[in-house]
C-alpha cells in the first residue's frame, strides 16, 4: 500500500475506532457487571513477564522489565483456584508477555482448567503475537478443550510465525481469530505522574477499555487493569493496597469475604491511583508495536 493511502487509512481507522468504540461513555456491559454478584465477565491471567517482542508503547509496561520471569504453574494455579472458588469467570484471557514463551505453565494451567474449572470458566482465550509455534504438549492441551480459542494479534512482519501457527491450529481443529492490530495504538504514556484533574482521571477511568475488559490476575493480586498490576510490581506506580485484592491476605475470612472484595474492585466507580500515571484518555495515537533493543528505564526516558 502506498504511503499516502496508509496515512489516510491510519487517520480514518483511529477516528472511526475512537468514535465508535473508545471515546464515548459506552459501556454495553455495565448493567451486567453491576448485577452479577458472583461472576466476572473478563479476566486477564498473566503467566509470564517475558515477551518475544519489545514494544516501545506496550500499555501493560512489559518493556520496563529488566529481568522478566516466567511465573510457575504452582503460583498461577494457586491464584486461579482461590479466585474461581469465589467467582465464576465468563471469559479468561491467558497472556503475558507472550504466553507461548511459558509453555510449561500454560499446559499445566489448561489441564487445571479442564480438570477443575469445567463449570467455573466459560471461555478461554490465549492471546499471542504470532512469533512462536507451541510444541506438541501445548497443542494437545489446547485441542482437548473446546472452550479454548487462540487470538493472534497481527503485527505484520513482526508476527514472524503467524502462518505456521495458523496451520498448526487448523490442522489440530483449534479455534482461532486474527486481530489486525496494524494501524495504531493509543498512547498510554510513560508511567510518570501527569497531574491531571480528578475530573479527567475519572472520565478516563470510566471510558477505559482495560478497566472494563482486562481485570487482571497477576502474582497473587486481583487488579483493575494490567497497567496497575505491572506498574505496582515494577515499583513505578504507588502500591495503594485498598485498590486491588491481595489473594494471599490472611485477613480474609473465607471465600465469601474474598468474593465481596473482588466484586468491589470490578464495580469500582472512582479512578485508581494508577490512572494518574496513564494518559490513554487523551486519545493520542502511536504506530503499533515499534520495537526497542533494550528494556526501558524511566531514567533513560526522561
Ligand atoms: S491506569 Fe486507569 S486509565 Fe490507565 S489503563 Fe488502568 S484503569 Fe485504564
Amino acid at each position: 500500500m502506498n504511503r499516502v493511502m496508509r496515512k489516510i487509512l491510519f487517520g480514518l481507522s483511529s477516528f472511526v475506532t475512537d468514535l465508535l468504540y473508545r471515546r464515548p461513555y459506552f459501556d454495553a456491559e455495565s448493567s451486567q457487571r453491576n448485577k452479577l454478584e458472583d461472576e466476572i465477565l473478563h479476566l486477564d491471567l498473566v503467566i509470564t513477564e517475558c515477551c518475544s517482542l519489545k514494544c516501545r508503547d506496550c500499555s501493560n509496561l512489559m518493556q520496563y522489565y529488566k529481568h522478566p520471569e516466567n511465573i510457575s504453574s504452582d503460583e498461577v494455579i494457586s491464584d486461579l483456584k482461590k479466585l474461581t472458588d469465589c467467582v465464576r469467570i465468563r471469559e479468561l484471557n491467558v497472556l503475558g508477555g507472550e504466553p507461548f514463551v511459558n509453555q510449561k505453565t500454560l499446559c499445566d494451567v489448561l489441564c487445571f482448567l479442564a480438570r477443575e474449572c469445567a463449570d467455573r470458566v466459560d471461555a478461554i482465550n490465549i492471546i499471542t503475537n504470532g512469533t512462536i509455534v507451541p510444541g506438541e504438549a501445548c497443542i494437545n492441551a489446547m485441542k482437548e478443550d473446546n472452550r479454548i480459542r487462540v487470538t493472534l494479534s497481527n503485527y505484520g512482519p513482526l508476527s514472524t510465525r503467524q502462518d505456521e501457527l495458523i496451520r498448526s491450529l487448523s490442522d489440530n481443529g483449534i479455534g482461532y481469530q486474527i486481530i489486525d492490530d496494524s494501524f495504531y495504538w493509543l498512547d498510554f504514556g510513560r508511567p510518570v505522574y501527569y497531574a491531571e484533574s480528578p475530573e479527567f482521571k475519572n472520565r478516563q477511568y470510566r471510558n477505559c477499555y482495560n478497566r472494563k475488559n482486562c481485570n487482571t490476575l497477576y502474582r497473587g493480586g486481583f487488579y483493575v487493569c494490567p497497567r496497575q498490576a505491572h506498574g505496582i510490581h515494577l515499583g513505578l506506580i504507588p502500591d495503594d493496597r485498598d485498590e486491588y485484592v491481595d489473594l494471599n491476605d490472611h485477613g480474609f475470612k473465607g471465600s465469601e469475604e474474598l468474593r465481596r472484595a473482588v466484586i468491589s474492585v470490578v464495580r469500582r466507580r472512582e479512578h485508581i491511583s494508577a490512572c494518574g500515571y496513564c494518559i490513554n484518555g487523551k486519545y493520542i495515537h502511536v504506530p503499533r508495536a515499534v520495537q526497542e533493543d533494550h528494556s526501558r528505564s524511566l531514567d533513560a526516558d526522561i
